[in-house]
C-alpha cells in the first residue's frame, strides 16, 4: 500500500501507545535466549533478537487451550473463544511464511473458529532480517528469506536512524495513523531501502544442496530410502522438534470433568508425531509405531504434503527443530543426504 519512516527514537511512543490499546506480544530477553511475551513497557520489545525458542504461533494456537464448557445434566455446550485485539511486534520473515500456512490449514480447509477469532483480532508486524539468526537458519534455500506477500499487516526494515514501514493493509494502515509519528517515504529513503536489501542478500547462505522447487518430487523417490532407518535408530522420540516448529499443528483433545461428573470442559493441547504413542488407536494398534516410520513421516510434511495439499512449504527454514534435537538430526541434512542419495552429489 505505502511506505512510511518512523525515527527510531518515536519507536517507544509508537509501542507505548499500542499497549494503550492492545495486548501487546514481542521478542524479549530470557537469560540469554529470546523468547515472544506480552510488553509491559516499550524498554521490553527486542526487535534485534536472533531467534526464539517458541515461534510466536503460540498466540494464534496456543499450547494449551479451552475449546468449550459443557453441562452433561443439561446437555449445554458453551464455546471458549478468545478474541482479545493483540498486535504481535518483530515477527521474522520465516514464521509469517508459517503464519500464513497455519491460515489455510485453520481459516481455509477446516475452519477453526477458535483459530479464527484470534487471527482475526490479531495485527502483524513483521522485521526484516538483516543478519542469519544462526548457522542452522536455511530461510535462504527455503525462499523464506522476504515477507510473504499478503502475509503481514505492517513490515520493518532496521535503517540505522530509523524503520522503514511497509503498510500492506488496512489493519496496519490503522496502527500507523492512530498510534505512529511516521511520514511518507521519499527517494532517499527508497534508495537506503535498496541498499540495505542487497546488502543484506549476500550476508545468508544457501544451505540445501539443491532448489527448493525439487523438493516434493525428491521427497516421492525417497520413500524407500535407508535414511529413515538411520534416523529413527538414533532419534529419541521426545517431539522436540516438532514443539518448537512454527509449521507444526498437530494437536490432541481431552474432556476434563469436574468432582459432580456432569460439568467440565473440552481442551485442546500440542501433540507430537514423534511421540511414540501418537498413532495409536482404539484397540491398541499403532499405525506408525517404529521411530523410522514417524521420521519419514515428519520430513515428507514439511518436504510434499504440506505443498501438495496447501501450497504453501511446510517448513520455511527457521532451524529451531535443528537447534532443539539432542541427536543433531536436521532438514538441511536430511534434504541434502536424501539429494545426495539420488543424484549422487550436491549440485554444482
Ligand atoms: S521443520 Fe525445523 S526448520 Fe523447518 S520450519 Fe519446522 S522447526 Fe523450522
Ligand atoms: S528432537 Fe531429535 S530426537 Fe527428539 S523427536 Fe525430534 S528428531 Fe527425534
Amino acid at each position: 500500500m505505502s511506505l512510511k519512516i518512523i525515527p527510531k527514537d518515536a519507536m517507544a511512543a509508537f509501542v507505548g501507545s499500542l499497549l494503550g490499546a492492545y495486548r501487546v506480544i514481542g521478542p524479549l530477553q530470557k537469560e540469554a535466549k529470546f523468547v515472544f511475551g506480552p510488553l509491559e513497557s516499550p524498554d521490553e520489545l527486542r526487535l534485534d533478537y536472533d531467534t526464539s525458542i517458541l515461534p510466536p504461533k503460540k498466540y494464534v494456537l496456543p499450547q494449551h487451550e479451552t475449546l468449550f464448557e459443557f453441562d452433561a445434566s443439561s446437555f449445554e455446550t458453551k464455546a471458549v473463544i478468545d478474541d482479545q485485539p493483540t498486535v504481535i511486534l518483530g515477527v521474522h520473515t520465516c514464521d509469517l511464511h508459517a503464519m500464513q500456512l497455519l491460515d489455510a490449514v485453520f481459516q481455509k480447509t477446516h475452519l477453526d473458529q477458535h483459530y479464527m477469532a484470534r487471527r482475526e483480532n490479531t495485527i502483524l508486524v513483521g522485521i526484516e532480517c538483516l543478519d542469519p539468526c544462526d548457522d542452522h537458519s536455511f530461510c535462504k534455500s527455503m525462499g523464506t528469506l522476504t515477507p510473504p506477500t499478503g502475509g503481514y499487516d505492517l513490515h520493518l526494515t532496521d535503517m540505522g536512524d530509523s524503520f522503514a514501514v511497509d503498510v500492506e493493509t488496512e489493519k496496519g494502515a490503522w496502527l500507523i495513523v492512530h498510534h505512529a509519528q511516521a511520514r511518507d517515504a521519499g527517494d532517499d529513503d527508497y534508495a537506503r531501502i535498496n541498499a540495505v536489501m542487497s546488502e543484506k542478500w549476500p550476508r545468508f547462505p544457501y544451505k540445501l544442496d539443491f532448489d527448493i522447487g525439487e523438493l516434493p518430487a525428491l521427497m516421492s523417490v525417497s520413500q524407500k530410502s535407508p535414511l529413515w532407518q538411520q534416523l529413527g535408530d538414533i532419534c529419541l522420540a521426545c517431539g522436540s522438534c516438532t514443539n518448537v516448529c512454527p509449521t507444526c499443528y498437530c494437536f490432541d483433545v481431552s474432556d476434563k470433568v469436574d468432582l459432580s461428573l456432569t460439568k467440565g470442559h473440552r481442551e485442546r493441547h500440542w501433540d507430537s508425531c514423534q511421540l511414540d504413542e501418537f498413532a495409536l488407536v482404539a484397540g491398541g494398534h499403532n499405525f506408525r509405531p517404529s521411530r523410522a516410520a514417524r521420521q519419514r513421516h515428519r520430513f515428507f510434511r514439511k518436504g510434499k504434503y504440506q505443498t501438495d495439499a496447501y501450497g504453501l512449504l511446510g517448513c520455511v527454514g527457521c532451524g529451531r527443530c535443528a537447534r532443539a534435537c539432542l541427536v543433531d538430526i536436521t532438514p538441511v541434512k536430511t534434504f541434502n543426504e536424501l539429494y545426495r542419495q539420488r543424484t549422487g552429489g550436491p549440485r554444482n
